[in-house]
């Protein structure tokens, strides 16, 4: 058995096929006719691009609009005026289109590479994939085409890059299974995509896997094995099935009404992290947006978004939403969250520290940008703002104040915005959800942020080995937190959601519900099963199991109970 990344779900069982990539070795020559050259290079560049947009045009059918966003992308870079003025005056000083073109691109793809980010890592790939494509049509070579692949085909690649993920017909892939790549890689978004199982960072995949072995792709646990005997080979195919049964039972709740199993409407909302997101969670059936981190816009550029790339952004979630409810949290920066260029210093205690809204209320200036971005962009959808690491109530009115300036200037300027906006609270420290009572007094709606929540209950750091066990909601003081922060939010009649993780764990579902909770709020792949887990519960059920769980005394205890229930 191999190992790797689990990259996308399911069971794919199949016949090997090895893709094989394309020799572009060349000789490096000097050129003496640099105009003819260069003249070359743009012509193959040309015939790259529209090639390039054609496989975006099919796989805006095919996969999806947002996947098909990232070869046209390609064509964006290929000709960025940085690359193409690099590749002509190396061109100018007299190396050939092939070499002008691979030190160039090498050049820039190292550049990215060295950046500690996520981010300029997938570009440093893009910039590797439009390398092949473009040396390809220099060289006059074929680049690797997976269009004609042979039903119930295992994809073994080095690298499966987007160019070669366009060109795939998705009915005769039984999975997928890469070199390199991790779950936030390109090939890794297509393929669940296009639902097709994978297993990315398996080493030597193509050396020890050959053309037409049988192939087990587990997209479930990272797995994938070769030649499996009839045992195991009976085993995966009752999961594949046992998987795929799983996701039609899924699917009926697609395009359904969040429902109790005694009709109690509910909200089911997603948490996105960039304004693409908004589109990928509109697919995967999400009623709302409760939680916008909107610290990645900052994250992903190398200054301070102004005021109208900030609008920008949020409009676009806002109008992708078609006036559901969005919403907004304000700059959650410091803790785990570095920006750079913010130059924030390194503090002792970084999680207790200068971060989120007291940073943003020690710079109102900065943090006004983003007050009158997210005002002015109310005016195209339902936009709430909300709080993060609120710890007392002299924190909430502080932003109020600094929205009503806004407010003022926006008005004086002429702009249009939602008067009645939403101003409310990220509740995620054990101080807030001590004063729920006090706060819900004075915030439009409670978003329970169970992941910062936890470690604070339990003044534990889950990356910390050592004390991890300790980071977990089932604990009597996690439970009871959440607990007083739902049923004071219900009380005073505001909004209550939950956007940290355990909003999409089934085994809180009853509890949540008993409370009163009226939001969940999970990542786009949890939508249908968290309204499956929503669907099970009637009030009267999920109140004797809460009388029952909440008079234990330890996590494990907890668990145990809600897991015979979910049984
Ligand atoms: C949380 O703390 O639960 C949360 C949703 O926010 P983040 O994970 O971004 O801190
Ligand atoms: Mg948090």
């Amino acid at each position: 058995m191999y190992e790797g990344v689990n990259a996308s779900e399911g069971i794919g069982i199949g016949t090997v096929v090895v893709a094989v990539e394309p020799d572009l070795s060349f000789d490096p020559h000097a050129v003496e006719d640099v105009d003819a050259e260069k003249a070359r290079y743009q012509a193959a560049l040309d015939v790259f691009c529209e090639k390039t947009n054609a496989q975006a045009e099919r796989m805006k059918v095919t996969v999806g609009e947002n996947e098909a966003e990232i070869m046209s992308g390609h064509i964006m870079l290929a000709q960025d005026p940085g690359l193409v003025d690099g590749i002509n005056s190396a061109i100018d000083g007299g190396m050939c289109a092939e070499q002008a073109l691979v030190e160039t691109s090498t050049m820039f793809e190292n550049m990215f590479l060295s950046m500690d980010d996520e981010m300029f890592r997938l570009r440093a790939s893009d910039i590797a994939d439009i390398r092949t494509g473009i040396l390809a049509e220099l060289l006059g070579r074929e680049v690797v085409d997976l269009s004609a692949l042979p039903a119930g085909s295992i994809i073994v690649v080095h690298d499966l890059t987007p160019s070669m993920t366009a060109t795939i017909d998705k009915e005769n892939v039984a999975g997928i299974v890469t070199e390199v790549g991790g779950r936030t890689s390109h090939s890794a978004i297509i393929a669940r995509a296009l639902e097709i199982p994978a297993v990315l960072s398996v080493s030597n995949a193509c050396g020890a896997l050959h053309n037409g072995m049988t192939a087990i792709v587990d997209g479930i646990n990272g797995h994938v094995l070769s030649e499996p005997d009839e045992e195991t080979l009976a085993d995966y195919k009752e999961r594949a099935e046992a998987f795929a049964a799983e996701k039609r039972a899924l699917d009926a709740f697609r395009g359904k009404p969040t429902v109790t199993a005694d009709g109690d409407k509910k909200v089911l909302a997603c948490n996105i992290g960039n304004p693409e997101d908004a589109k990928g969670a509109v697919d995967h059936d999400c009623e709302a947006i409760g939680l916008f981190r909107s610290e990645f816009l900052f994250m992903d550029a190398k200054e301070l978004p102004s005021e109208e790339e900030q609008f920008d952004a949020y409009r676009s979630v806002a109008t992708t939403l078609k006036g559901a409810p969005v919403i907004i949290r304000t700059l959650d920066v410091g803790g785990d969250k570095e920006i750079p260029y913010m130059n924030l210093q390194k503090e002792e205690n970084p999680f207790m520290g200068y971060r989120a809204v007291r940073y943003c209320l020690d710079n109102p200036d900065e943090y006004k940008v983003q007050l009158r971005a997210l005002l002015r962009a109310s005016a195209f959808g339902d936009i709430k703002i909300m709080v993060p690491l609120v710890t007392c109530v002299e924190e909430l009115r502080q932003v109020k104040a600094l929205v009503e300036e806004c407010k003022d200037e926006l008005r004086t300027e002429g702009y249009k915005f939602n008067e009645d906006i939403e101003v409310g609270i990220m509740m995620e420290t054990a101080a807030a959800a001590n004063i729920a009572d006090i706060l819900a007094e004075e915030a439009a709606f409670f978003s329970i942020g169970t992941n910062d929540l936890t470690g604070y209950t339990m003044a534990s750091d889950r990356g910390n080995d050592k004390v991890a066990y300790l980071y977990s909601w089932y604990y009597p003081a996690v439970l009871r937190a959440i607990k007083n922060i739902i049923v004071n939010g219900v009380k005073q009649g505001i909004m209550v959601g939950m956007c940290g993780e355990a909003a999409a764990d089934p085994l809180l579902t009853p509890l949540l519900l008993s409370w009163g909770m009226e939001e969940f709020s999970v990542s786009a792949p949890s939508v249908l099963k968290t309204r499956k887990a929503i669907s099970q519960w009637t009030k009267a059920d999920a109140d004797v199991l809460e009388e029952k769980v909440m008079q234990l005394k330890t996590a494990e205890e907890v668990k145990a109970a809600l897991e015979e229930a979910a049984r």
